[in-house]
């Protein structure tokens, strides 16, 4: 095979990810993109970052913020991925947003929020999973424990599912059992 031969299909790749990246950016096919429990809500943020001190410092940047006709703000963030299902970080990523939104606006969010799931090859949407977010305090729990890791005060546990250690980049480093 040629270099040319080569160049040409990634150069494709490059252009359909930047056409991807620019449509998801501006909105392009939002409708289709978004929950159909939220078919009738008004979207009001998209990509946008928020910024907090308190109760824990934090920024988060939404995909997408609605407005349901009761007034409470709706999280969704899409993910690329081949896997069609939402995974606990997931959650902890909304939770956090929601924690910064209310914060900053004093607007309610809604506990519950979306992973909406795109196809990697068509960028449509497969699935829209609706998740329970951590309240405010587990939310608080999950960043001291991160930090009490970090600053190795305490032993981090194991995944609680094997077939997170799969596609982990500590396989190699890490002492899990077989
Ligand atoms: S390989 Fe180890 S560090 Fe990675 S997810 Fe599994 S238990 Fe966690």
């Amino acid at each position: 095979m040629t270099s040319s031969a080569v160049y040409v299909p990634a150069s494709l790749v490059l252009v359909l990810w930047l056409v991807r990246r620019w449509r998801r950016r501006h909105g392009y096919g939002e409708r289709a993109s978004r929950p159909r429990e939220l078919a009738n809500a008004e979207l009001i943020y998209m990509e946008k970052l928020f910024r907090i001190e308190e109760p824990i410092r934090l920024v988060a940047k939404v995909d997408r913020v609605y407005r349901l006709s009761r007034g409470s703000l709706v999280l969704v963030e899409l993910k690329t991925r081949s896997s069609n299902r939402a995974y606990p970080s997931d959650i902890i990523q909304l939770s956090a947003q929601k924690a910064a939104v209310e914060h900053q606006t004093g607007e309610a969010v809604e506990p519950v929020g979306f992973v909406t799931v795109l196809d990697p090859t068509s960028g449509r949407r497969r699935q829209s999973h609706q998740v329970q977010l951590l309240d405010e305090g587990q939310l608080i729990e999950v960043a001291q424990r991160r930090r009490a890791i970090l600053e190795r005060r305490t032993d981090p546990a194991y995944a609680h599912s094997v077939r997170a250690c799969a596609g982990c980049a500590f396989h190699g480093r890490c002492d899990r059992p077989a």
